[in-house]
């Protein structure tokens, strides 16, 4: 932990901060990547150094208290109307690197409101999920915890999904520990994250509506979250390179915020307003602007240069699991 005067370009009230020494996939040497980026919410600055080995993009600095980044209207309801499209085409990509259900355990790691948890238990899955305040999720009739330590007692589970919330935890690498820890043997971890290394982060750089720092303290590509997966002692099974209305409304806001002093108001407008001639009109740019989008949506996920990267790994079944030692040695995969 570092004082905040060794680095000028936070704010003064921003608290302790950390800085990563080593990249936390792969131990490798951090270099510069963006100098300037900057919080869409609170104005503060940050950079990203990028990994010289894996490419994982780090944050920095990395603020102790986030809980001040994310504000009161974060969490919940940020799907808008494509909540259920959402929530079954990860159900279904679920089934094909999976498996059916047939009554298993699955644990969703950030399950925020519990939507895909819903549409996971009408795939018949007996859904559990974590969340940093798990009242919407219990109160949505699920078993929900507070940390991967509480939801360890629940499992062991057949699969384990991130949706977006593996570029949000503080270590990475030490959460993929505990979560191959509660896996069954051959069990499943699917993780869903913004792709760094796409055309639409190259494209905008600081102005990309998914760098979203310094909530996402993490910035992967296929190559540092495959390498995540690899020294944890699983192996990838299947990758899809979209998740549609992610990279679409990408496109569409980062092009806004390149050309704008406000960054995100269209997003904003569309998810914490209710109401309103503004909330319409912000529907009608919106509707038209992500029309346009759609075909270099189309091309960038041929081209696997998508703004969103979903990557399903296998952990080692029960005859291999045997032959393992009980822990991969830090740094790397023997
Ligand atoms: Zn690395």
């Amino acid at each position: 932990m570092q004082s905040r005067k060794q680095n000028p370009l936070v704010r003064q009230d921003a608290g302790p901060i950390r800085r990563q020494a080593r990249c936390n996939a792969c131990g490798g040497t951090l270099g510069p990547g963006l100098a300037d980026a900057t919080d869409p919410l609170t104005g503060d600055h940050f950079a990203v150094l990028v990994c010289q080995s894996c490419g994982l993009g780090h944050t920095d600095p990395q603020p102790d208290d986030l809980a001040r980044y994310y504000g009161p209207t974060y969490h919940g309801g940020r799907h808008g109307p494509t909540a259920i499209y959402c929530a079954l085409r990860r159900a279904l990509r679920v089934r094909r690197a999976a498996g059916a259900a047939q009554g298993r355990r699955l644990l969703d790691v950030g399950c925020g409101e519990g939507t895909f948890l819903q549409m996971a238990r009408r795939f018949g899955w007996r859904v559990a999920g974590t969340e940093l305040n798990p009242a919407l999720a219990r109160a949505a009739g699920f078993e929900a915890f507070e940390t991967l330590e509480a939801a360890r007692g629940a499992g062991p589970y057949a699969c384990i999904t991130l949706w977006h919330s593996l570029e949000h935890l503080t270590d990475p690498r030490g959460a993929f520990r505990q979560l191959v820890a509660m896996l069954e043997p051959g069990g499943t971890i699917i993780a869903a994250v913004p792709n760094s290394a796409g055309w639409q982060a190259r494209a905008f750089g600081r102005s990309w509506f998914h760098l979203d720092v310094p909530r996402h303290l993490f910035h992967f590509g296929p190559r540092s979250l495959a390498r995540l997966f690899e020294v944890s002692g699983l192996s990838v099974v299947r990758r899809w390179d979209h998740e549609v209305e992610y990279d679409v409304f990408g496109w569409c806001q980062s092009t806004l915020n390149a050309l704008s002093k406000k960054p995100n108001q269209l997003y904003e407008t569309l998810t914490h307003r209710r109401g309103g001639s503004g909330f319409a009109a912000s529907w009608i740019v919106a509707g038209a602007l992500c029309a346009a989008a759609l075909p270099a949506v189309s091309v960038a996920s041929l081209a696997r240069r998508g703004s969103t990267i979903v990557m399903a790994a296998r952990g080692a079944s029960a005859s291999k699991a045997s032959m393992l030692p009980a822990s991969t040695p830090p740094g790397g995969t023997p």
